[in-house]
């Protein structure tokens, strides 16, 4: 049924009334859920809803015309000055072997304030303008200044590339793959003036199983939206103790790591999608015993930054110190082993840390939220999983420090293990499983003064982490950090051909990890089976997405080919 573009934007905007906007106070958080398992009529009227509500996109933003749409599509561009921020720079990696390599890299870095988009064991990927290679490269060691492989050569075009545009899309072969119905929102990256109509549309289309609220209010005043959803629990359950237990999805800490967001919406859809009370499947046995509590955008006022002005910018927009260098790391923020240091921080450094633990005021809400929630005993955080970009990493605790060990290690371990292979087997793609501090440190061969130990020299400081914050203070027992695709072909400026298949990927994890959960809470009889038969069996998964940075790789100089397959 086609409806008329005013029509169907009067019935988005009927519905979104009802939803009201995101609500802008705390003490909203506290409204009742609302709670209603037996609704037949959602499920036979989400088709529909579904339908006229692309409307409301169209009308958002008006770039966007459906199949049924009579006008070509009109698609707005960054402006030519934005694209001509990039027009010098490139993106490097360099191999760093040894302790004096990484620590003169740090040093050069810093001095230059260099832009390190990634670090790991043994390579750092650095953005650097053209003009100022060759004095990085003097402040290099004589070993580093070969050893390094350009990732990205045209970085305005990479940028471009990331914003809508006009083409044929290369999304239909996904959506036969996945089997998951089409949605226009998952064409491309979306900016905050969809993002937030789009969560509103989403509670107002799904009343019975969720709450849209604000965690609070950025420093630039923009809510913080979030959208817990869940179903109250049958009267019989003897499982819930009065608490509510709750798994928290966050993206969008770091400004540019689009791709977290856009995952972070992904599995929202999929979870208030695939929801079926009738089934009595694996998403209705989760949103009976669990809360999932989804927070997009942690930056609004950074992510919003780069679809205005800096399509890289990572911190969020907080003034500080130093009127020209705005900006404070929201993943440096957190109380758990913060290590800024303000005789040595420089606020222009990218992950500029603030003065003191909870100076970024978006990381002080997130803190006061998880207070609150957790105040009187009325909910216990079950798990926690933070998205961000990029390298392909299921990362546990602890960040600030790889010499604590954290308490349940062994299952940790088992779990982040098994999510690696339900990413894996969806796709193909591999996602490595660390320690998040052995995934930001160099380690080294052991140093002159005791040979028995390994020396580790940090690249990038990795204190304040909200990771160690939800595992430590929130006591969760299971909090990953997930660093989503690629491994450096893109980096940051993955194409939006990839939304839907890592959105996939992401889901299917996501899911096995629910399963593993119910397991563990004895909820399910799952402690028997197998570790195939929660996290994905080894077989060739017929129908699965074709893996666009495969077809990258034929492209690719030997050399850099080389380095992003040994991180496979
Ligand atoms: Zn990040």
């Amino acid at each position: 049924m086609y409806l008329p573009p005013v029509l169907s934007l009067l019935l988005c905007a009927l519905f979104v009334a009802l939803s009201s906007s995101i609500p802008t106070s705390e003490s909203n958080a506290d409204q009742q859920f609302l709670l209603n398992t037996n609704n037949p009529s959602s499920q036979s009227t989400e088709t529909f809803l579904s339908r006229i509500c692309g409307g409301l996109i169209e009308a958002i933003w008006p770039h966007y015309k459906t199949s049924s749409s009579k006008t070509s599509k009109v698609l707005p561009r960054p402006a030519s000055k934005f694209q001509s921020r990039y027009d010098d720079d490139v993106v490097l990696r360099f191999k760093v072997k040894t302790e004096e390599e990484a620590k003169q890299f740090a040093e050069a870095v810093d001095t230059l304030f260099l832009d390190v988009w990634e670090a790991s064991r043994d390579w750092a990927d650095v953005r650097v303008s053209k003009k100022v290679l060759p004095s990085f490269l003097t402040l290099l060691p004589q070993s580093m200044q070969q050893s390094h492989t350009p990732i990205i050569t045209q970085l305005s075009k990479a940028v471009l590339d990331t914003f809508p545009s006009i083409g044929n899309s290369q999304d239909e072969r996904y959506r036969h793959a996945s089997g998951m119905p089409h949605d226009l929102f998952f064409e491309d990256y979306q900016p905050l003036s969809v993002i937030y109509p789009w969560m509103r549309q989403l509670a107002s289309m799904f009343p019975d199983r969720t709450q849209l609220f604000t965690i609070g209010t950025s420093y630039e005043g923009r809510d913080i939206p979030a959208l817990r959803v869940g179903v109250e629990p049958r009267d019989d359950d003897p499982h819930e103790g009065g608490k509510r237990q709750t798994i928290v999805l966050m993206a969008g800490s770091h400004a540019r790591e689009w791709i977290s967001t856009s995952t972070a919406t992904y599995l929202l859809r999929g979870l208030l999608h695939n929801f079926d009370p009738r089934r009595h499947d694996l998403i209705e046995k989760l949103l009976t015993h669990y809360d999932f509590v989804f927070i997009p955008v942690l930056n609004p006022d950074g992510y919003e930054y780069t679809w205005t002005t800096d399509r890289l910018w990572r911190k969020n927009r907080q003034d500080t110190s130093l009127p020209f260098c705005r900006g404070i790391d929201l993943d440096r923020s957190f109380p758990v082993g913060w290590d800024g240091d303000t005789q040595v921080d420089n606020p222009c450094s990218e992950s500029y840390a603030g003065e003191h633990p909870l100076q970024a005021i978006e990381a002080q809400r997130l803190a006061e939220w998880t207070k609150n929630e957790t105040e009187g005993g009325k909910t216990n955080f079950a798990a926690f999983v933070d998205l961000h970009s990029y390298s392909q990493e299921i990362l546990y605790p602890y960040s600030y420090t790889c010499d604590k060990q954290p308490h349940n290690l062994e299952d940790l371990e088992e779990v982040a293990i098994g999510l690696a292979k339900a990413f894996r087997l969806t796709n193909g793609h591999y996602y490595d499983v660390d320690s998040a501090c052995e995934g930001s440190v160099t380690l080294t061969t052991p140093g002159s003064t005791n040979d028995s130990q390994l020396v580790r020299t940090k690249l990038e400081e990795s204190g304040g982490s909200a990771l160690d914050y939800f595992y430590e203070n929130m006591t969760v027992k299971y909090a990953f950090q997930v660093k989503l695709r690629d491994t450096g072909s893109y980096g940051f400026l993955l194409p939006k051909d990839s939304i839907v298949p890592t959105g996939i990927e992401a889901f299917n994890a996501f899911l096995a990890l629910g399963k593993w959960m119910l397991g563990d809470r004895g909820i399910e009889n799952y402690a028997n089976l197998s570790s195939d038969e929660i996290w994905g069996q080894e077989e060739v998964i017929v129908g699965a997405v074709i893996d666009t940075n495969e077809t990258d790789d034929a492209d690719e100089d030997e050399d850099s080919f080389w380095w992003r397959r040994r991180r496979r």
